[in-house]
């Protein structure tokens, strides 16, 4: 009999051969502007550590004594061996700062979009999902059963069109976007979602792992940006990103978060965050209630970098974030500037097909409020340098 694992030797010669074989990095340090990588000191511009909370001193004694406090793991699912008062605890904190009804807690934002999607929509519904729209929001729809409609990418009056023409159809309808695009670092038409959302009785839902800790004042997301609080059924957050940490949650309406307390699969068979996760999210939570500080110096360092990068030539594409893709094309050609800025010490990603469509190669480099103006001037020269020598620039 042939070996049964032995398609998986095809199936990585075949990534290998097509160039799409992710070879991952090794981190010897903590998460910050600096990191060490594969034993070399290098500047940080791909994490999505936005505010540097990943290291901050604040969750990390808050993590600690929570360990001390109340152990580390919670031991069973939620409905099952009762809730640790501290995920309580942080529900509410989300809540107050997002603005919301109410929150719930998951495991990852990856974990909520599969508990939000397949609680509120099924068979006989429809979704219309963001042509771009995240990998976790599609895996939720498909799970969902619903009817999937995908609209061409931030096109509202698309949308429309495709309302007009499938809604009636169904029961229920559900209109789920990202907020922020990762790779391109624009932002969902929210406003008029909200209003073809009312207009069509559709749910709406928004991911806005992205928009979390960026947009809105001192970091509340895009639904506080657009001024949209009430609007939007669902917002989905992630502890992952500009929290520092790692955990999911659904801010929104309160019948929402109540229903998927019922019936949210990830949060009925899957325990909940550990205790320090759940502490150091607390803390992240509130020094953003507390002070806009982080958040405006994100902004500002992503004003500096963004006008320095145009001034050197580069194309840096739409972005209305802090992501910064910088444009370069050609699949090989920036696979080449990524591995030569790691040689000047830049540690920047190169992402390219099938992420982002053919042609349309780039090093996206991720701000944070945690690199000084230095580290930014640091990471500007290298792109100057590598940039003329690779003939991108002049
Ligand atoms: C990163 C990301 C997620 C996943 O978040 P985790 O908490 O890391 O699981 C979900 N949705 C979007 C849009 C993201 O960018």
């Amino acid at each position: 009999m042939s070996n049964p694992l032995a398609w998986i030797d095809d199936a990585m010669q075949d990534l290998r051969d097509r160039g799409l074989y992710i070879t991952i990095r090794t981190v010897e340090s903590p998460q910050g502007p600096w990191l060490v990588v594969d034993g070399k000191r290098v500047l940080n511009f791909c994490s999505n550590n936005y505010l540097g909370l990943a290291n901050d001193p604040r969750l990390v004694k808050a993590a600690k004594e929570a360990i001390d406090r109340l152990g580390i793991g919670p031991a069973a699912v939620r409905t099952i061996a009762g809730t640790m008062s501290i995920h309580l605890e942080l529900e509410k904190a989300l809540a107050e700062f997002k603005e919301a009804e109410a929150a719930i807690s998951f495991q990852s934002g990856f974990n909520a979009n599969l508990a939000t999607i397949p609680a509120i929509v099924g068979r006989g519904d429809v979704i219309f999902s963001d042509e771009l729209n995240h990998a976790s929001i599609i895996d939720g729809c498909r799970l969902s059963r619903a009817q999937i409609v995908r609209y061409p990418h931030n096109d509202a009056q698309a949308l429309r069109a495709l309302l007009e023409e499938h809604r009636g159809q169904y029961n229920r309808a559900l209109i789920v976007t990202d907020g922020v695009f990762s790779m391109d670092g624009d932002i969902a038409p929210l406003p008029e979602l909200a209003d073809l959302a009312e207009e069509f009785s559709c749910m709406l839902m928004v991911d806005d792992a992205h928009g979390e800790g960026v947009l809105g004042h001192g970091g509340r997301g895009i639904v506080h940006h657009f001024g949209l609080q009430g609007r939007v059924h669902i917002e989905v957050g992630t502890m992952s990103k500009a929290f520092g940490v790692v955990g999911g949650y659904v801010a929104g309406n309160r019948k929402v978060v109540e229903w998927l307390r019922q019936r949210g699969r990830p949060f009925l068979f899957s325990s909940a965050m550990t205790v320090p996760d759940t502490a150091a999210c607390l803390a992240a939570v509130q020094i953003l209630q507390e002070s806009t500080e982080l958040v405006d110096r994100l902004w500002e360092n992503t004003r500096y970098f963004k006008e320095q990068m145009r001034n050197l030539g580069f194309d840096i594409g739409q972005s209305v974030t802090p992501i910064t893709p910088v444009m370069l094309g050609d699949e090989k050609l920036t696979q080449e500037f990524s591995r030569r800025l790691f040689e000047e010490g830049v540690f920047a990603t190169a992402i390219a097909y099938p992420t982002v469509p053919l042609g349309k190669a780039r090093i996206r480099v991720m701000i944070s409020a945690s690199h000084s103006r230095e580290d930014l001037d640091a990471g500007l020269e290298a792109f100057a340098k590598v940039g003329r020598e690779l003939g991108v620039t002049h």
